[in-house]
C-alpha cells in the first residue's frame, strides 16, 4: 500500500503502459482516474479495476478536457496527488507515413508535438493548479529513450520526447522555486511490448523476425513489460521518492548503457 489514498490521473489509460500504471497504482491503494480518448477500452479498463477506479474521457491536446478532468478529481476526492502524462503516439498509427527529417510533412510534425509535447505542457500545468493548495504531489512523465538519442526514422517523435525531458526539468525547478513539494520525472522506457508496436511489428511469419530484429542490441535481449515500467512509477510517484525531482530514469534493457562494440 505504497499509495495508499493517493488520488491519480493517468492518461492514456486505456490500454498500453497507462493501464498497467492504473493497475499497479491501485494495487498499491491509490484511487485512480483512468483518462483516454478510447471510451470503451476505457471504461473496460477502470470497470476491471473496482471502486478504486474511474473512467474520465480525457483528449490531452485539449485544455478544456484537462480542466474539466482535473474539476472533477477535486470536486470528488478533495485533491489530487499525481498525474501521470503517459498519453503518446509515434505517428506511425495511420500507416506508412515519412516521418524522416527530409520528407516528414509539417502537419504530421505537429500532430505528434501535439499529443506528446503540448499533452504534456498542459497536463504538467493542470497538475500543478490542483496540487498547489496541498503544496505536494509527483507529476510523472513518460519520455522515451527516443528522448535521449536521436531516432533518424521518427524525428517528430524524438524531437517532442526530447522536449519532454526537457520540461520535466523546468517544472522541477519552477516547482521548487515556488516552494512546493510537488515532483516532476521522466521515465525513458524503450521497446516495452505494447499495442503501439502493432503498426511496425506487423502479423504473419515476419512478426516474430521483426520482433528479434527490434531487441537485438537490446543487451537484455527482450521487449521489456508495461509492468515493469508501472513499477518505476509507483516508485516516483510514493513518498519513498520524495527527494527526486527533475530527475530522468532510463528502462531500456540496458540499451543506452554503452555501445555493442567489445574489445577484440
Ligand atoms: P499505446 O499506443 O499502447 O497506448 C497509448 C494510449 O494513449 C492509447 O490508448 C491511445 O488511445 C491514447 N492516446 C493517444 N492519443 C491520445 C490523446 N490525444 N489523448 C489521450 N489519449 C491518447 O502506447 P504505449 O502504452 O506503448 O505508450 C505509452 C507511452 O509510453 C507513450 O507516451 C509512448 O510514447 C511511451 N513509450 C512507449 C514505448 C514502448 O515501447 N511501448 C517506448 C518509449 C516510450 P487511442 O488508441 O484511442 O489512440
Amino acid at each position: 500500500m505504497r499509495l495508499a489514498q493517493k488520488v491519480t490521473l493517468v492518461t492514456g489509460a486505456a490500454r498500453g503502459i497507462g493501464a498497467a500504471i492504473a493497475r499497479a497504482f491501485v494495487a498499491e491503494g491509490a484511487f485512480v482516474y483512468l483518462t483516454d480518448l478510447d471510451d470503451e477500452n476505457g471504461n473496460a479498463a477502470a470497470g476491471a479495476l473496482g471502486p478504486n477506479a474511474a473512467y474520465a474521457r480525457l483528449d490531452v491536446r485539449e485544455e478544456a478536457d484537462w480542466r474539466d478532468a482535473v474539476d472533477r478529481a477535486l470536486s470528488e476526492r478533495g485533491r489530487l496527488d499525481i498525474v501521470v502524462n503517459n498519453a503518446g503516439i509515434t505517428g506511425f498509427e495511420a500507416g506508412a507515413t515519412a516521418h524522416d527529417p527530409e520528407h516528414a510533412r509539417l502537419e504530421d510534425w505537429r500532430a505528434v508535438h501535439a499529443t506528446n509535447l503540448d499533452g504534456v505542457f498542459l497536463g504538467c500545468k493542470h497538475a500543478i493548479r490542483a496540487m498547489r493548495p496541498a503544496g505536494a504531489g509527483s507529476i510523472i512523465n513518460i519520455s522515451s529513450r527516443s528522448g535521449l538519442v536521436g531516432i533518424a526514422g521518427a524525428a517528430a517523435y524524438a524531437s517532442s520526447k526530447a522536449a519532454v525531458r526537457n520540461h520535466t526539468k523546468t517544472v522541477a525547478l519552477w516547482c521548487a522555486a515556488q516552494g512546493l513539494a510537488i515532483r516532476c520525472n521522466s521515465i525513458h522506457p524503450a521497446a516495452i511490448l505494447t499495442p503501439m508496436w502493432e503498426p511496425m511489428l506487423g502479423e504473419g511469419p515476419e512478426r516474430e523476425r521483426r520482433m528479434e530484429a527490434f531487441v537485438r542490441d537490446t543487451p537484455l535481449r527482450r521487449f521489456g513489460r508495461p509492468e515493469e515500467v508501472a513499477a518505476l512509477a509507483v516508485l516516483l510517484a510514493s513518498d519513498e521518492a520524495t527527494y527526486i525531482t527533475g530527475a530522468e530514469l532510463n528502462i531500456d534493457g540496458g540499451l543506452l548503457a554503452g555501445s555493442a562494440a567489445s574489445p577484440g
